[in-house]
Formats: C-alpha cells, structure tokens, sequence
C-alpha cells in the first residue's frame, strides 16, 4: 500500500540514467570505438592503438599517447556531464574538441567492464590511475605506475542490456562498422598514426605523417588515391579543402563521400548532393564519386548540439556552403591536377 507522503515522481539514480543515455549514444562496439577514439584526439594524441575480440564483442582496447587524466579526475571522468571540454554557455558555441557533453564514458562503463590505465603529462601526479568499474559502479581505484597516455579497455559490452546484445547480428557487421569508423577518422586526422588489430590480426595501419593524400591512399590504396584531384576554395564564412575522385573513377553509393568540419565526421544530406553536383553531368545515373571534403568553418557558425552522436550538424548559410563547395568540385575537375609524385614513394 501507498504511504501518503511518497512522492509518484523520483529522480533517477545515475547509474540508471546512464544506462538510458547509453541506449542513444552506444549503439554497437563501432559506437564504443568511434567515442573513445574521439576522446584520444582531444587529448592530442598522435598515436592511438585499437584492439578489439570478436569484433569488439568480446574486448576494446584503446591505447594512446595523448595528454592522460590527472589522479584525482579520473573516476570524475566516468560521471555524467562531468568534461574538461567545455565550461559554460559560451563553451557550447565555439565547440574547437570533438566531445563536449561528458556522456560517452559514463555511458560506456554502465553497460560494460571499463578498465582504465592512465597517467597525465607533467602535472606534478607520482602516479598514475588503475580504475575498474562494472556496469558503471568502481570496484578499484589505485596508485599505478605513471605511464604517460590512457589506455581504457571495454569488455563484456551490453552484458547486462541483454535486448541490445541480442539485436547485434554478425561479427563481420560490426568489423566493418569499425573499420569504416577508423578510416573516417584516420581522413580527418592525418596526422594521427591509426591501427587496428582485430583478434590478434593487423586490420588496418595509417602512417600519421599529416599529408590528407596519403591519408585517402592509406584508406583507398595508392591506384585509387592518384585518380583523385585535390580542391581548394575559400569565401568569407568557409575554407573547403579536400580530394575528389575523376569521373571515371566512381562507386555505386555514397558510402565513399566523407564530409569533415573542424575535424568532426558528419553525415550531412545536402553537402553530400552539393558534391554530386559538382560532377554536372559527368557522372552516370547511379554512380557516386569517392571525395574527401574537408571544412574549416568557425564554430559559431556550426551546431554540433543536435544529437548525441554529434554526426548532425546545423550550419548557417548552409546554401552559401554548398554552392561553393560545388563550384570548387567543378573548378578541381575542369583543372584536373592528378595527386602528383608524392605517391610515388608509397
Ligand atoms: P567528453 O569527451 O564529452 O568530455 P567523455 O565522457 O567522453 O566526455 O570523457 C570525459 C572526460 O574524460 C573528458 O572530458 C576528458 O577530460 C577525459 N578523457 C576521456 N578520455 C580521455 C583520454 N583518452 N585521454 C585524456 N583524457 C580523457
Ligand atoms: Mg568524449
């Protein structure tokens, strides 16, 4: 029976809010991957390693060599909205990191085993962190050896979201969601050396030397990345900068056009048409090129605010953005200046 002072509405305790947050952002083991991954590149990492099992299923492990978390931040790094990324109201319109909303490692440790090593740069700590949690609560939180870098490791991903685990089909699925996850990334930072190793097997290498051309050869192949002409264009509000395929080169979705703003990976409908565009009539019905489209706007002109995943992006003057990145592609193609010799010593 009802006590009569009980209230019918009760906070949600946070470990049960992250594990509904979680349901947004953490969709499958590329999901886990693409969040922790993105946290290494805000920490200016320039090398970052990703071990998975079984597709992710079993284990992610991310190991890299960027800034680390202090000592005493760590287990706050696993609560909810708890960032080094942004301060106040003001933060979240000029977003410069790739994270800002402090969800994705609250979110991950409460459907899964995190362990986290980490250790930061020249902060006067003595030592570094070895934090386990399971499903969100920490079981361990001590001194360890101070290596500089963060190395978290997810394991046993949804075991205890069990309708989630079962709507997760094949293992091949979710490595190529992973892959593809990598390679956006390794696009969008050239400068960063990527690899994947896969069940003990190397997937996928990046050289990290910074040059976008032999990023998309990384990614594509050396044949393939020759066959692609480079674009540049500016106004007052955009710099678009990036590679397009040749007409002749092309593929039959969209799956090979990557827009990139400030560093982000976004999936955007009609910068994607814009770039068709470009092509005129050059491409046959049905066929799509391959392009690398790389957009440095200022943030204040870009919300990222849109959906946890942060891929949707609402950017003013949109149609000024998309006739000029239309007209870059149509001037890159008419001039045809092929990848030039750089390549050669692939
Ligand atoms: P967000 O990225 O939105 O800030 P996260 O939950 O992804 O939120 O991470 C919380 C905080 O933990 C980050 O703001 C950052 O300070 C710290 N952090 C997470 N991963 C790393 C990492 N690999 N290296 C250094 N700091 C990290
Ligand atoms: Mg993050």
């Amino acid at each position: 029976k009802k006590q009569k002072n009980q209230s019918k509405i009760i906070e949600l305790d946070g470990n049960l809010a992250n594990k509904i947050a979680a349901g947004e952002v953490i969709e499958r083991p590329a999901s886990v991957v693409k969040e922790l991954l993105e946290n290494a590149i805000d920490a200016k990492a320039t090398q970052i390693t990703v071990k998975i099992e079984e597709s992710g299923l079993k284990s992610i492990e991310i190991i890299d060599n960027g800034e680390g978390i202090a000592r005493a931040e760590v287990a706050l790094a696993l609560r909810r909205h708890a960032t080094s990324k942004i301060k106040d109201v003001a933060d979240l319109f000029r977003i410069r990191t790739l994270g800002f909303r402090g969800e994705a490692l609250p979110s991950i440790a409460s459907v899964s085993e995190m362990t986290i090593d980490t250790a930061a740069a020249n902060n006067g700590d003595e030592s570094g962190t070895h934090l386990v949690a399971k499903g969100g609560n920490i079981t361990q939180n001590d001194p360890a050896p101070k290596r500089v870098g963060t190395r978290i490791k997810v394991e046993n991903l949804f075991y205890n979201t069990p309708a989630r685990l079962k709507y997760i089909k094949s293992l091949q699925a979710e490595l190529s969601h992973i892959t593809d996850i990598i390679n956006r990334l390794s696009l969008a930072h050239p400068e960063v050396a990527f690899t994947l190793v896969n069940d003990g097997r190397d997937m996928l290498k990046t050289a990290g030397t910074g040059d976008l051309r032999q990023a998309i050869a990384g990614v594509y192949g050396i044949s393939t990345a020759k066959k692609m002409v480079e674009l540049s264009i500016s106004d007052l509000d955009f710099e678009v900068t990036g590679y397009v395929s040749l007409p002749e080169l092309t593929r039959a979705n969209r799956n090979y056009i990557t827009v990139l703003l400030n560093g982000r990976y976004i999936k955007n409908f009609l910068l994607n048409r814009a770039i068709v565009e470009g092509y005129g009539s050059k491409l046959m019905v049905g066929r799509f090129p391959l392009a690398v489209i790389d957009l440095k706007i200022d943030p204040f002109l870009a919300d990222v605010n849109v959906h946890p995943t942060k891929q949707e992006v609402r950017i003013s003057k949109e149609r000024e953005l998309m006739s000029l990145i239309t007209k870059a592609i149509a001037t890159a193609l008419a001039e045809e200046v092929l990848i030039p010799d750089a390549l050669e010593n692939l």
